[in-house]
């Protein structure tokens, strides 16, 4: 179960970065891959001037380093069905993620709500699906942190890129460097991004990589326990 590809996924440009930016410069620092998933342009900004918002996602994709994917749907009309599943699963396929993080489902934005319905459907299959916080949420009760004492730099200038948005209600930078010092005094560090786990795996030094190596469903039940017991 040792990670090598981690996926966030966001409605809107400028979600991922603010729930989770610190742990994907962590991820990115310990050499994994990193992928960022945008639902939607972001057309409903205050600010959204044509394609800027998509710029800006760019920029801030890769001052971390990320790939960014698109979901190409619109800012508020992210359909609550399977084909914001399906998306999803395009986006896994091409990455392969051991880790997912999306919003948390507890959220005033109905995009919102939606994408973290539609990410644990995909990931049903995916061992460690962790919930950030954004600044909707509506109810929040983390047991999970990431140490970014050494990240808080690269979560604000991935922010910085969203220039449109910063100081604006979403993106504010003295607020969000506030909520790391307060996650942090929870998790006995200086500073952390906070989750709520769908399901986390500790890596324990399992060299088993992914389910499918060892499912198979044609197997016979002898086959089964042949090979659990003589693996690893
Ligand atoms: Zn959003």
């Amino acid at each position: 179960m040792t990670v090598k590809s981690v996926l966030a996924i966001g409605s809107h440009p400028d979600d991922v970065e603010l729930g989770c930016a610190g742990a994907l410069s962590a991820h990115r620092a310990m050499g994994h891959s990193t992928s960022i998933l945008v639902m939607s342009g972001g057309e409903q900004s205050r600010n959204y001037l044509g394609n800027l918002r998509e710029l800006e996602q760019e920029a801030s994709a890769k001052s971390l380093g990320a790939s960014l994917y698109w979901g190409g749907f619109v800012d508020c009309g992210i359909p609550d069905d399977h084909t914001t599943i399906d998306r999803i699963e395009a986006v896994m396929d091409a990455v392969r993620p051991d880790v997912i993080y999306v919003h948390a489902p507890d959220d005033a934005h109905q995009d919102h709500r939606i994408v973290a319905a539609a990410t644990v459907s995909a990931g049903r299959r995916t061992s460690r699906i962790l919930y950030y916080q954004s600044p909707s949420t509506t109810r929040f009760e983390p047991t999970i942190f990431v140490d970014i004492s050494d990240h808080l730099g690269a979560k604000l200038s991935a922010l910085t890129c969203h220039k449109s948005q910063v100081n604006a209600e979403s993106v504010q930078l003295d607020a969000i460097a506030a909520s790391a010092r307060h996650w942090g005094a929870f998790a006995r560090v200086v500073l952390a991004e906070a989750f709520v786990p769908v399901r986390f795996v500790w890596d324990m030094g399992s060299p088993r990589s992914i389910l499918d190596d060892y499912i198979d469903v044609h197997a016979s039940a002898e086959e089964i326990l042949q090979r659990l017991t003589t693996s690893g």
